[in-house]
């Protein structure tokens, strides 16, 4: 815990009901505890002020999706990187996936990941485990010891489990493990080598395609097999219009599914992929102009439940190689609230009370976390962020050790001047 009380004067605060920001003050103790939130709150001798004029204070984020590669790859990234990243980046709250080396497949590994964590990290990081073993797709992972560890969900992390039969005992597992079950949804059969979204732009790359039915033909089996075992299915990065469909669909039929979205399917289409620029390759890929325009509409009508980056860190090395060798993935936790901000909430598509709602709240619900909101009584948990300002983002703006974005070169509208949480202020 920090070492001083600290007042953040003069601020708005941000909240999930409503799109209006209420100018007050905010008085944080020595244990991160907020004790008044109000009007013209005089500091005491001791009391760090921070002048928050203009800018909005916003809940902490939660990112069910980050790839943090130790231990293992810790050329790309290290928990304690990936921690100073989110916190740059307004999140003070992550899942980690499990297809570390080696993957996190069993309760002791789910212990020594968690060790680590507490050993390491300033924030919360909730470690995940494998749905298979290895994450190799043929036979179940420990169930019963991750599940006393007390993993938040079990995922093959950007792996589908290819045998349904296999997938089908998964789910049985999970639902009387009562574990959540999140999928990669998508195809191999089908994805084959594709680097690219399948269409006019692959054509004219001269790339393999991953079709949209990859992730569709997918889902439709996940979403089938979760109403048949009655498991709680989370899928990841929903990127096409017509997975979408299927998942409303379900959602009507009562089965309990939620999918995420991640920034970089919100904002950006195959379109801009130029150059065969490697800090484009994503999976699943950047779509059509249509299925990002649903991907938006389902954000706002909240088919979509909620924004995941799938922060995944490369050196800048391993991004070089050609397009179709290069891995998928860029970073994400460092610019997912600034991309948002500048494409969305800066131009009235949507106020922070809806960003709170999907990054924030749903997050934070799907693992059976509490949402965090800036009120008396409550920890401190939230950011300050100067929609006045700009931000350019460069490689030495980036915190993750991994300088791979697609949003590099960019200059967006406002700035996150700092991050609290655990009673600590991280600029
Ligand atoms: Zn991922």
């Amino acid at each position: 815990m920090g070492e001083v009380s600290r007042l953040f004067k003069n601020g708005r605060i941000a909240t999930a009901d409503s799109p209006d920001l209420r100018e007050v003050d905010v008085l944080v103790d020595e244990n991160g505890m907020i004790t008044k939130v109000g009007a013209g709150i005089v500091p005491g001798n001791s009391t760090e002020v921070i002048d928050c004029a203009g800018c909005v204070l916003v809940p902490g984020m939660f990112d069910v999706h980050v790839h943090a590669r130790e231990p293992g790859c810790e050329h790309k990234e290290t928990l304690a990187t990936c921690a100073a990243a989110a916190l740059h980046g307004g999140v003070t709250g992550l899942v980690l996936m499990p297809d570390t080396s080696p993957p996190v497949d069993s309760g002791n590994l789910v212990k020594s990941a968690q060790d680590l964590v507490s050993e390491i990290s300033p924030i919360p990081m909730y470690q995940s485990g494998c749905l298979t073993k290895g994450r190799q797709g043929t036979e179940l992972a420990g169930f019963s010891g991750m599940a006393s560890r007390g993993v938040p969900m079990l995922t093959d992390a950007d792996r589908s489990v290819p045998c349904p039969d296999l997938l089908r005992r998964c789910m049985e597992y999970a639902r009387d493990f009562d574990l959540l079950v999140t999928s990669h949804a998508d195809t191999p059969a089908l994805s084959k080598t594709g680097s690219i979204n399948e269409g006019r732009v692959s054509y004219r790359f001269g790339l393999a395609g991953i079709p949209a039915i990859s992730q569709e033909v997918a889902i439709d089996r996940d979403i089938r097999v979760a109403q048949h075992t009655g498991a709680r299915l989370h899928l990841q990065q929903i990127s096409t219009a017509r997975g979408l469909k299927s998942v409303v669909c379900a959602k009507e039929a009562g089965t309990r599914v939620t999918c995420e979205v991640s920034a970089h399917h919100l904002v950006l289409t195959e379109l801009d992929i130029r150059d065969y620029n490697t800090h484009f390759k994503f999976n699943p890929p950047l779509r059509s102009e249509e299925d990002v325009s649903a991907m938006v509409q389902g954000l706002i009508d909240g088919s979509i439940d909620l924004i995941a980056s799938d922060h995944a860190p490369h050196t800048e090395f391993e991004k070089s190689s050609d397009f179709g060798s290069a891995p998928f993935g860029a970073t994400g936790l460092e610019t997912t609230v600034l991309v948002l901000h500048d494409r969305f909430i800066r131009t009235g598509v949507f106020g922070w009370d809806l960003l709170i709602q999907r990054y924030s709240d749903a997050p934070r619900k799907l693992i059976g976390q509490v949402p965090v909101a800036i009120n008396e009584g409550s920890a401190a948990e939230f950011f300050v962020f100067d929609p006045a300002a700009q931000t350019a983002i460069t490689r030495d703006y980036l915190r993750t050790k991994s300088p791979v974005s697609p949003f590099i070169g960019e200059t967006l509208s406002g700035a996150i001047r700092g991050t609290t949480v655990r009673g600590m202020w991280f600029t």
